[in-house]
C-alpha cells in the first residue's frame, strides 16, 4: 500500500492526472467502460478491485457475492488499465473502521433505509481509495445511480478535491443492466429478468399525464406479475437530492429507482424522467 501511494505520488508529481475505478470485481462490460472512459480522460488509470466486507448489511450476500479474481486481472489486463489494486481485508482495514459519516438525506431513503449501514460502508471504502490513490477524476455507473450522490457528499464532507465522473449504465442486448450477481440467476430467472428495464422504460410514456403515485403503482404491479419478480421498492425521486416527489412539478430531472429480486437475487436498476 505505501508502494502504491508513492507511485501515485510521483504521477502527481509529474502532473499526470489518475482516473480511479473502484470496483467489487466479477468483471463485465458494465465495469470496462468506467475503465474506458477513464483511459480516454487521464494519464493514468488504476482500478481497484475489493469486494468490501462493510458495505454488506447481509452476511449470506457477502458470502455468495461473485469472485473472479483471474478473470477479473485478464480483463484489467485487456482493458489497458496501468495498475490494477487487489487488497486484502487486512491490508483496507488493518484495524476496524469505526468512522460514521453524516451522509445526510441523500443516503437516508431507498438503498439507505433498506441496507442500514451500507452507504457508511460505501463511504468508509471509497473515502480510504480517494485518499490513497488522490485521483483527479473517480469514476461510477449510473447503475447505482444513489450511490453516486452519497459519494459526492462524502467528498465534499471530507474535502477531496477530485472530479466524480458519472457513467451511463451498460446493459445486455435484451435490455437487462450488467451486473455482477447476474450469475447467480437461474435460466429462468435470467430470462425473466429483462422484464425490468421493459417496464421501467414503458413508464416514461405514462409521465407527467398519469401522477407520480399511479406511475408507481403501475410499475410495480407490472414488476409483481412477471414470474420470478417481487418489487422491494419503486421509488421516483428528485436527481439531484434523492428525495422522494409527490408530483412531477417538483423536478426537472426525476429518477425512477427499482430494487427488485429475482428469485433471490437483489437487482437494482434505473430510469430517468426528463420534462
Ligand atoms: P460494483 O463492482 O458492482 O461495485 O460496481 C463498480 C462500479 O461499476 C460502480 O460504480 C457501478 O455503478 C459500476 N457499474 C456496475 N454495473 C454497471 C453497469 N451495468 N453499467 C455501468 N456501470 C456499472
Amino acid at each position: 500500500m505505501a508502494q502504491l501511494r508513492e507511485a501515485m505520488d510521483s504521477h502527481r508529481a509529474a502532473h499526470q492526472s489518475i482516473g480511479l475505478v473502484p470496483t467489487m470485481g466479477a468483471l463485465h462490460a458494465g465495469h470496462i467502460s468506467l475503465m474506458e472512459r477513464a483511459r480516454k480522460e487521464n494519464d493514468i488509470v488504476i482500478a481497484s478491485v475489493f469486494v468490501n466486507p462493510t458495505q454488506f448489511n447481509n452476511p449470506e450476500d457477502l458470502r455468495t457475492y461473485p469472485r473472479t479474481e483471474q478473470a477479473d486481472i485478464d480483463a484489467l489486463t485487456a482493458a489497458g488499465v496501468d495498475y490494477a489494486f487487489i487488497p486484502s481485508v487486512e491490508e483496507i482495514y488493518p484495524e476496524p473502521d469505526t468512522r460514521v459519516f453524516d451522509l445526510g438525506p441523500v443516503a437516508e431513503v431507498m438503498e439507505g433505509a433498506m441496507r442500514p449501514g451500507h452507504f457508511n460502508g460505501v463511504a468508509q471504502i471509497v473515502s480510504k481509495l480517494f485518499a490513497m490513490v488522490g485521483p483527479t477524476r473517480a469514476y461510477f455507473g449510473e447503475k447505482d445511480y444513489q450511490q453516486i450522490a452519497v459519494i459526492r457528499r462524502m467528498a465534499e464532507l471530507e474535502g477531496f478535491d477530485l472530479e466524480i465522473v458519472a457513467c451511463p449504465i451498460m446493459r445486455h442486448p435484451d435490455g437487462l443492466a450488467m451486473s455482477s450477481r447476474n450469475v447467480r440467476l437461474s435460466p429462468e430467472e435470467r430470462a425473466a429478468a429483462p422484464a425490468i428495464h421493459r417496464i421501467l422504460s414503458e413508464s416514461l410514456a405514462m409521465a407527467p399525464a398519469t401522477s407520480v403515485a399511479d406511475v408507481k403503482r403501475a410499475v410495480t404491479e407490472a414488476l409483481d406479475a412477471t414470474d420470478h419478480l417481487k418489487t422491494e421498492y419503486y421509488e421516483i425521486v428528485d436527481a439531484r437530492t434523492m428525495q422522494p416527489i409527490a408530483d412531477w412539478s417538483e423536478a426537472p430531472t426525476a429518477v425512477g429507482c427499482a430494487t427488485v429480486y429475482c428469485g433471490d437475487v437483489r437487482l437494482i436498476d434505473n430510469i430517468t424522467y426528463r420534462f
